[in-house]
């Protein structure tokens, strides 16, 4: 039988590891499928997707800049998904409809508390960006009942709109990163872009608490701008999206095979073969 296919696709999508990590799940859970990386503008996403599920494409994983775009191809949702209004997973049903759902949350989710041991319940939450990244991961860190969560964001009226469409779940606040000056956080999550053209966003000093923890969503075989001034600000962990990376895989693998592989000897592996610069 010829193996399921499936695959990424985004815009840069060359030096993405996701096909490297479905392929080691895939061994490991003995499924039969490939899955490749592809490069996709944005103009040309809606044809793109159409042609691989007419092929017999099974599920696409869809990355920077396309996850409005999946989210608005879906024809089902799930309701993290719904919520989030951005996609990262396509799942071809039985039905021959296409699943929308995103996994970046849950992957985050299961980074920060199952393998680095980091509560969020009463916490004092900033995340830095008001992308699709930080759509994705707003309403499963809320579900972890944070004491506060703040979105600061370049475009302030970016923070500020996004953190409107989650008032129904919690109190969420949105600014820009002048205003943060004065104010104290447990947990900082940089969900900017930044890090992958070596920048880091403008933050007012002392903004992280006593035994506080960085998380930088990008990742890179060095550690990010934002790993090294988490550092410099005396984090008790600074850490990379790396763990996050391989942990949305694993959710969007369950989604379609309906198997659950083993994700820590896959972090140790990428961690053991770092190498270049944040992606
Ligand atoms: P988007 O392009 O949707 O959003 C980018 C965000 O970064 C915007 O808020 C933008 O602000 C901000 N930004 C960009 N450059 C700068 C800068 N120099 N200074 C300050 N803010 C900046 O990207 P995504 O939300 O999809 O992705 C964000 C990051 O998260 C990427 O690094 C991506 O690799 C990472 N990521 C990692 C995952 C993982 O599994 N580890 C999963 C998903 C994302 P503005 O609105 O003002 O333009």
């Amino acid at each position: 039988m010829s193996a399921d296919r499936y695959a990424v696709l985004g815009h840069p999508i060359k030096h993405s590891k996701s096909p490297r990590i479905h392929q080691i799940f895939a061994e490991q859970t003995g499924q039969n499928l490939s899955y490749s990386a592809q490069e996709v503008l944005p103009e040309h996403f809606q044809d793109a997707v159409t042609e691989f599920f007419a092929q017999g494409g099974k599920g696409l994983n869809c990355t920077v800049p396309l996850k409005e775009l999946a989210w608005a191809f879906a024809s089902q949702k799930t309701p993290r998904a719904q919520l989030s209004k951005a996609v990262n997973t396509l799942k071809l049903e039985q039905d021959g409809s296409i699943l929308g759902d995103n996994t970046d949350g849950i992957g985050l989710v299961t980074d920060l508390t199952l393998n680095h041991g980091i509560a969020l319940a009463d916490k004092r939450v900033l995340i830095l960006g008001a992308g699709g990244a930080s759509r994705g991961i707003i309403g499963p860190l809320l579900e972890q009942k944070p004491q506060s969560l703040i979105v600061a964001n370049r475009t302030i009226d970016k923070a500020l709109g996004l953190a409107e469409e989650f008032q129904t779940i919690a109190p969420v606040a949105g600014c820009g990163f002048a205003e943060l000056a004065g104010q104290q956080f447990d947990l900082i999550l940089n969900a900017t872009s930044a890090s992958l053209s070596s920048e880091l966003p403008p933050l007012p000093p002392a903004l992280l608490a006593e035994n506080g923890v960085c998380y930088d969503l990008a990742y890179g075989n060095e550690p990010t701008p934002f790993v090294r001034w988490g550092r410099d600000q005396h984090a008790i962990k600074s850490l990379d999206g790396l763990g996050m990376l391989v942990e949305q895989a694993a959710e969007a693998f369950f989604i379609w095979r309906g198997v659950r592989p083993e994700t820590q000897a896959v972090i140790a592996l990428l961690n053991s073969e770092r190498t270049g610069t944040p992606r």
